[in-house]
């Protein structure tokens, strides 16, 4: 068996069979055989990003031994992996479960974390110190807006660590808790036991170190504890809304701490991990969701992925108050007005729309309600009308009055994008630009 991609697609089922699904998602997936040559085999992965060097590592050091083991079975020799980078530039303590359960949630797992550009390295990141605890990336500095799955990646590094290493101590702390039971241990001279708690576990998650800035007793106190932990080798992975250099009040030899490791970004999700996201929440849901109306839910709330949740709670509650299972569109726009309204966003109407597509593509303006027929205006046109529908409360008769058209035109051209967006992400891309630049004051 001499040609390359049949060596891989028989290792990469092998390795499928004795790794978890996220793990091969991560890792595997990402791999593309190059060569074998002599007495070694290349693969590449994605190169020019922190994502690429992290999966790298990886393979090199964790999964070093299982991937030549498979190549070994599948081709009967013994060939040593060489991993190089494609160019292409782009790119608690088990004693005490009680205190475990309370403190993090079982929904917060690798298999719940929806992976888009958005969050893939920080994805990466969290599965690697959890699976390796403590081999390279310590600390782990997580940092990212409000609701964009922080508290859920350093939890799921939780569930999984204590999962598989039974026996061992973990801790999941905020810099609040850790601020107030450090207050209540000097008040009631229980120092000795604060210290115990926090330095002699083997993994310590600090979720929104963000705050312990503002408390200089505090923040001394968690250098030593981090010091401490540190140093006995053991993992520690912190979360925040921002950089340690861009952190007032945190002292230097902190910021200096959080720094020795990786530093994981999270961004707000793209569209397409946007309604990722929210097909996996309703996967489970009793009611029946039309694809447009996750759609629906995508193009308007673009804020964050706990929005998103809350849109979602918001249209079952409205369901359940309607006795209804399935949801119509007039009922998720309905129980979407009042978020809407709250969100800063400028008064969105087809004028509007028409503006921003006009200027998007260069054309002269009124260009898309004009009678004319040619696809360099036509196209344009039927996006404006799929943004309408998408994003506005109006039927297709009124997008039509704005248009100059009919009812049954709008929706012809409704439907055609509608269609094509499935099959072009580029596509998919303009029109969440779009979107954007329309809801932007
Ligand atoms: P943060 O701590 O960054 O403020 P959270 O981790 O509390 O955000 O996330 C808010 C909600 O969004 C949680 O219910 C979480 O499960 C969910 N969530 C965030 N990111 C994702 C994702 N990538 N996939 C699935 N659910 C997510
Ligand atoms: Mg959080």
């Amino acid at each position: 068996m001499e040609n390359i991609n049949i060596i891989w697609g028989n290792v990469t089922r092998q390795l499928q069979d004795e790794m978890s699904t996220v793990a091969f998602d991560t890792w595997i997936k990402p791999v593309k055989p190059v060569e074998v040559a002599g007495s070694s085999i290349t693969l590449c992965v994605p190169g020019g990003s922190q994502k690429g060097s992290l999966n790298k590592s990886m393979l090199v050091t964790k999964y070093r031994s299982l991937i030549e083991s498979s190549i070994e079975t599948v081709t009967g020799k013994n060939l040593e992996l060489d991993v190089c980078f494609e160019n292409d530039n782009s790119s608690k303590a088990l004693d005490d479960p009680i205190k475990y359960e309370s403190t993090l949630n079982p929904k917060y797992t690798f298999e719940n974390f929806i992976v888009g550009n958005n969050n893939n390295l920080a994805q990466a990141a969290s599965l690697a110190v959890a699976e390796s605890p403590a081999h390279k990336y310590n600390p782990l500095f997580i940092y990212g807006g409000s609701g964009l799955g922080k508290t859920h990646l350093i939890q799921a590094i939780g569930n999984y660590y204590i999962k598989n290493n039974p026996g061992k101590r973990i801790l999941y702390t905020t810099s609040e808790k850790f601020t107030y039971e450090l207050v209540t241990a000097i008040r009631e001279k229980t120092n000795q036991e604060f210290r115990n708690k926090h330095r002699t576990v083997d993994l310590l998650l600090m979720d929104d170190v963000q705050f312990l800035a503002t408390k200089e007793l505090a923040q001394e106190e968690f250098f030593h504890t981090f010091n401490a932990l540190y140093e006995a080798g053991k993992q520690i992975v912190l979360t925040s809304d921002r950089l340690p250099s861009e952190t007032p009040h945190l002292t230097d030899r902190l910021k200096t701490r959080f720094q020795m490791g990786l530093l994981a970004d999270i961004q707000p999700p793209d569209y397409e991990t946007r309604l990722a996201i929210l097909k996996s929440k309703i996967e489970n849901e009793y009611f029946t969701f039309d694809e447009e109306i996750v759609e629906y839910v995508a193009n308007n709330i673009t804020s964050n992925v706990r929005d998103l949740e809350g849109a979602l709670k918001r249209i079952l509650a409205y369901a359940g108050i309607e006795r209804t299972n399935t949801i119509s569109m007039e009922l998720a726009q309905k129980a979407l007005k009042e978020i809407l309204s709250t969100l800063p966003q400028r008064n969105i109407t087809i004028n509007v729309i028409i503006d921003e597509v006009e200027k998007y593509y260069h054309l002269p303006k009124g260009s898309l309600i004009t009678k004319k027929r040619s696809n360099d205006i036509a196209y344009p046109r039927h996006i404006a009308m799929y943004i309408s529908r998408i994003t506005l409360d109006s039927s297709y008769g009124s997008i039509g009055d704005a248009f100059n058209r009919d009812h049954s035109t709008v929706m012809n051209a409704v439907k055609k994008i509608k269609k094509m967006v499935t099959e072009d992400a580029e596509l998919r891309e303009i029109i969440d630009e779009l979107v954007t630049n329309i809801k932007k004051d």
